[in-house]
């Protein structure tokens, strides 16, 4: 279908004589608002798909992060023009239910009225100073009162940077060089951890990049999600050489699988007992899972804490943070450097902050947590009235779906789903206006703005698409 769609733009396309002409006649192509007819197909050329030919040009496959470019489920993805809420529009005036949120950071829902007042009134004064402000300060405060095991944090712009900067302290707090990951977790796109990593990189079966030099992943050791013996197998044989382990207490990045609390036991134990810093990539789990993220809901106390997704409130803002001891290590108190240009930008502080107080009302995560179970029980009973292989989690208002007959606990069961039954099932969902993450080894997430109605209609849809399926 796409490659004819293509054949008819190229056809209309001009033949440029200059890249001025060229530009200028596109854009007259790509403004007109109606659909294209093609009469042999019944098909309507919508906005979305006009603007993802026209995207693939001059940005690589069309997106700026992977996922985005639906490879894993086909399609063109909705070019998104507005959200409010728990709902977004696209490009074409098609309402969804959004349960992306923006691949984690809005828990408030979109566009909400106190953080864009907040934001506002940040921006009046100035979007970037490269200089301290009294913002980040009360940010900092915030974090370190809610989060356990940080006294003193460091703002950055993303998680990949955060998760970065963590592993670069864990080494240069210890004067080790080796990093226990586990495959189908993700801690960003810095080098040493795309090795068997999640997220993107497993939707489109490369979890381990090209350009990473095999210099520099042997310094990663990767071992299986909740696998104890291995851990204890890895610190036996290489402990004295073991800067830190890093893992996604809640992991959201191979669908969802909880860490279990044998396994996170474990790696605070072997962590202690050698010297080594566990460092919990919090990005996705951190005030989306509890207030005080998956150290309050485990009990297990990480040495290094990473965090961002929901702290910056869908500003680019992330954090690194850890006891002071480990912190003075960070420059310009320490040897081990870190800085960023739009480090602490006012703009994302603002937006931070102002998200910060609207999730410590009190009932927050216990109304979020409640709604996002009543969601997955009633998908989950959906499909099994139906006889459909499907079972679904919920840890606070992060869910998993999966195609199969219970919950994975490892990596290795999260591959088993169906995922072509995940597929057909999202473009079912799309059709009838809820968006999920476009591919089956992402997790979903719920806000504060999915009311009860919201959950119905969700419910609702996915009725009609287990239907569908059957
Ligand atoms: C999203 C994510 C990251 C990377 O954050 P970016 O802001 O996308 O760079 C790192 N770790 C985890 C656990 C994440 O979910």
């Amino acid at each position: 279908m796409n490659v004819r769609v293509f054949t008819v733009v190229v056809m209309i396309r001009p033949r440029a004589a200059s890249s001025l002409t060229y530009r200028r006649q596109d854009d007259s192509l790509y403004a007109q608002k109606r659909p294209i007819y093609l009469p042999n197909q019944g098909f309507h050329l919508n906005r979305s798909q006009q603007l993802f030919e026209r995207a693939q040009r001059t940005i690589p496959g069309g997106v700026n992060s992977p996922v985005r470019a639906f490879r894993a489920v086909g399609g063109t993805p909705p070019f998104i023009a507005r959200a409010q809420g728990a709902l977004l529009w696209d490009a074409d005036g098609r309402r969804y239910i959004d349960l992306v949120g923006s691949w984690g950071p809005m828990i408030v829902g979109h566009a909400h009225p106190a953080v864009l007042r907040a934001m506002q009134e940040a921006a009046e004064n100035g979007l970037s100073f490269g200089a301290p402000t009294e913002a980040e300060v009360e940010f900092a405060e915030s974090i370190v009162n809610l989060v356990p095991s940080i006294e003193q944090l460091r703002l950055v712009s993303s998680g990949t940077e955060a998760a970065m900067s963590a592993v670069r302290l864990a080494r240069g707090a210890t004067g080790r060089d080796l990093v226990v990951k586990f495959e189908g977790c993700y801690h960003g796109h810095a080098d040493g951890m795309l090795v068997k990593a999640g997220s993107g990189a497993l939707t489109l079966g490369h979890p381990s990049s090209a350009g990473v030099p095999a210099d520099v992943i042997r310094n990663t050791l990767v071992l299986d999600y909740n696998d104890c013996q291995q851990v204890q197998d890895a610190f036996r044989q290489h402990g004295p050489k073991i800067a830190g382990v890093i893992v996604e207490p809640v992991a959201g990045n191979m669908n969802l699988v909880r860490g279990s609390a044998e396994f996170l036991g474990r790696l605070r134990q072997e962590c202690t007992r050698h010297g080594a810093l566990l460092v919990f990539d919090e990005v996705m789990s951190g005030f989306r899972v509890a207030l005080g993220g998956a150290q309050q809901l485990t009990g297990v106390a990480a040495d290094i804490v990473v965090l961002g997704k929901v702290i910056g409130g869908g500003m680019p803002l992330a954090a690194f943070g850890a006891r002071a001891e480990l912190m003075r290590h960070i420059a310009p108190l320490g040897a081990v450097y870190q800085a960023g240009t739009l480090s602490g930008n006012p703009i994302a502080v603002a937006c931070g902050l102002a998200t910060l107080r609207l999730i410590r009302e009190p009932g927050f995560y216990e109304r979020l947590a409640l709604r996002t179970r009543n969601l997955v029980e009633a998908l989950a009973q959906a499909a099994s009235a139906r006889s459909i292989r499907f079972s679904a989690d919920s840890v606070g208002s992060m869910f998993g779906m999966y195609f199969a007959s219970s919950v994975p606990t490892s990596y290795r069961e999260v591959m088993q789903c169906d995922r072509e039954r995940f597929n057909r099932f999202f473009h079912l969902m799309l059709e009838r206006g809820v968006y999920l993450a476009p591919s089956a080894y992402e997790a979903g997430f719920v806000s504060s703005a999915h009311d009860d109605a919201i959950i119905a209609q969700i419910v609702a849809a996915a009725g009609e698409a287990f239907d569908a399926l059957t």
